[in-house]
């Protein structure tokens, strides 16, 4: 059983080689501009965003400057995450 500051050690550790890697895919999640902040979202139930019970999901996403100085920028991203991973578009019910 890890200890609470291995576990918070080991999280931090994940959230920073989330933050340093570098995709080709990289582009603002709001308007597709240059890449210049990255986030992790952490939501605070995973199974709800698609992680396997016990298991915690953690979202990286890229913002402009600009978009990164919206207000509501943690909404707005939150909203465009959970869209993308419900698979966009229409869902039909057949
Ligand atoms: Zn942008």
């Amino acid at each position: 059983m890890k200890s609470d500051e291995s576990t918070k050690h080991s999280v931090m550790a994940i959230i920073q080689k989330l933050v340093l890697m570098s995709l080709p895919s990289d582009a603002c999640l709001l308007c597709g501009g240059k890449q210049e902040i990255v986030g992790i979202f952490m939501p605070t139930v995973s199974e709800v965003w698609g992680a396997p019970p016990g298991k915690v999901r953690y979202i990286r996403y890229c913002l402009c400057s600009e978009c990164y100085k919206m207000p509501d920028i943690t909404e707005r991203a939150e909203k465009i995450i959970r869209h993308e991973l419900s698979g966009g578009g229409i869902n039909y019910a057949e």
